[in-house]
C-alpha cells in the first residue's frame, strides 16, 4: 500500500487523500489493486482522449445556430450514430442523460405518465436503489407494484414475470438485466419478445451489461434501456437512456428543447463524445479470459478458505463474484483488505450513515446475517491473474483472524 495515503473512515464515507502515480495501472496509487468495476470501472485511454479532443473543439453550447454550436453538435450527431450502430437501434432513439439514476427516472416516470389508466407495474426484487425508490414513490401515488421474487442463483423468474404481466392493467415492467451485486444474468431476450407481443412496454436496467455481455437491442426488443457511461469506462455524470420508437412515453422533466425536445439542458457534449468512445471499444473487447479467471478463482477461495460462500450461481456477468464468509462482517473484511490494498465491496447498502443488509441478497433468500457477510469483487479489462492470486492469500490469512478477533 502507498506510503503516502492517509485514510479517515467517516460513516460509510471512506475520504483518501494521497499521491496518484500517473504511471500506475487506472492512476492507481503504487501498490493499490482495484476490484470493484462494477461500482465504477477506470477511465479508458481513449475515452480520456476523446473528452479532451471534444473538450478542446467542440466546447460550443450544441443547440446555438452558429458554427462553433454545429461543431458540438456534430459530437452528438457521431456519438448517437455509435450507440446506434453498437446496438443494432436508430440514432433518433438514444437521449443522452446525466447518468443511469436520470436515465431510469425518465424511462419509469415517464412511461407511467403515458399509460396512467394501466396501474400495475411488475418489476423484481433483484432491482438496484434507483428503481426501487422510483417505484415506492409511484406506489405512494397509489400504482401497484408487482415485486417478482429471486432464486438462489440472483435471477428473477422469466415465468413468474409474465404470469403478473396482463395487458389490459400493466403499464409496464422495469427488470435489471445483470445484476450490479452478485453479477446474476436474467432470462432478458424471453421476457422482452413476450411482452413486445403483448405490447407491454420493458424497461431494462442494462447498467452492467455493455463490455461484459453481448448488448444488442434488436435481439432483446426492449422498450427503454438505461446505460451509465461510468460502469464501462466514460466519466461519470454522463448515461443515455433508450427510447424505441413509437414507444408509450411523455418527458418526465421541465426544462429546454435538447435532445429533440426529450430532455432539457445543456448537453454535455465531451461526456457524450467520451461515452460513446468508451462504448464503441467495450462491446467489441475481447472478455472470454474472465469467466475461467473468475471460476478459478472462486474455486480456490472455497477451496482454501474454510466457511466460505459463493452467493449466487446461474448465468452470471464473467467478472463478477459475491462472496460469503461465515462470522465475518463484510464491511470489516473490506476495510481489513483496503489497508493491505485491496479495493472490494460489502453487499451492503451504504444509507445515510447506517449499512442495511441489501434487499436484492434479502430476497435472493439470505438471512440479514448472510447479508451482512457478503464482498463482491469485480474485475476488468486490465486486471491481471496476479491481483485475484493476492486477494485470495489475503483472504486465507484474514477471513480466520478476523474470526477469532
Ligand atoms: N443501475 C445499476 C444496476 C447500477 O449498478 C447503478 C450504479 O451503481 C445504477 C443503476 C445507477 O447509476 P448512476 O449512479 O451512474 O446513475
Amino acid at each position: 500500500m502507498g506510503t503516502s495515503r492517509q485514510g479517515k473512515i467517516t460513516g460509510c464515507i471512506l475520504v483518501v487523500m494521497g499521491k496518484i502515480s500517473e504511471g500506475a495501472r487506472f492512476g492507481l496509487e503504487p501498490g493499490r489493486i482495484y476490484l470493484d468495476w462494477n461500482a465504477t470501472a477506470p477511465l479508458r485511454a481513449s475515452a480520456r482522449e476523446a473528452w479532451l479532443e471534444a473538450g478542446a473543439v467542440g466546447w460550443a453550447n450544441a443547440n446555438s445556430l452558429h458554427r462553433e454550436g454545429r461543431i458540438a453538435a456534430e459530437f452528438l450527431t457521431r456519438a448517437r450514430e455509435t450507440f446506434a450502430s453498437t446496438t443494432g437501434t436508430s440514432p433518433g432513439e438514444w437521449v443522452f442523460t446525466s447518468g443511469a439514476t436520470e436515465s431510469i427516472h425518465a424511462a419509469i416516470l415517464g412511461c407511467a405518465a403515458a399509460r396512467p389508466t394501466r396501474r400495475r407495474i411488475v418489476t423484481s426484487l433483484g432491482e438496484h436503489a434507483v428503481v426501487r425508490s422510483v417505484l415506492a414513490g409511484l406506489e405512494g401515488q397509489g400504482w401497484e407494484i408487482v415485486r417478482v421474487g429471486l432464486g438462489p442463483d440472483g435471477a428473477w423468474s422469466a415465468q413468474e414475470v409474465l404470469d403478473a404481466s396482463h395487458p389490459e392493467t400493466t403499464g409496464m415492467v422495469s427488470l435489471i438485466w445483470a445484476s450490479n451485486e452478485t453479477g446474476a444474468v436474467s432470462e432478458v431476450e424471453e421476457v422482452a419478445k413476450e411482452l413486445r407481443r403483448r405490447r407491454i412496454p420493458l424497461h431494462l436496467d442494462a447498467v452492467q451489461v455493455p463490455g461484459r455481455i453481448p448488448f444488442g437491442l434488436s435481439v432483446v426488443p426492449a422498450t427503454f434501456a438505461s446505460l451509465s457511461g461510468h460502469k464501462f469506462g466514460a466519466p461519470k455524470g454522463v448515461g443515455a437512456l433508450f427510447i424505441r420508437r413509437a414507444a408509450p412515453w411523455t418527458r418526465w422533466m421541465a426544462g429546454g428543447e435538447q435532445e429533440r425536445g426529450r430532455r432539457g439542458g445543456t448537453s454535455n457534449v465531451a461526456g457524450i463524445h467520451s461515452m460513446a468512445t468508451a462504448l464503441a471499444e467495450a462491446v467489441v473487447a475481447d472478455v472470454s479470459a474472465w469467466n475461467p479467471l473468475r471460476d478459478d478463482f472462486e474455486s480456490r477461495v472455497l477451496a482454501r478458505v474454510p466457511g466460505s460462500h459463493r452467493v449466487g450461481g446461474g448465468v452470471r456477468l464473467p467478472q463478477t463474484s459475491a462472496l460469503r464468509f461465515d462470522g465475518v462482517e463484510s464491511s470489516a473484511l473490506l476495510l481489513r483488505l483496503d489497508d493491505l490494498g485491496i479495493a472490494v465491496s460489502s453487499g451492503s447498502a451504504c444509507t445515510s450513515g447506517r449499512t442495511d443488509p441489501s434487499p436484492v441478497l434479502l430476497g435472493m433468500g439470505l438471512t440479514s446475517g448472510q447479508a451482512h457477510q457478503t464482498i463482491r469483487v469485480s474485475f476488468g479489462d486490465g486486471t491481471i491473474p496476479s491481483d485475484l492470486d493476492l486477494l485470495l492469500d489475503r483472504l486465507v490469512q484474514e477471513v480466520p483472524a478476523l474470526r477469532g478477533s
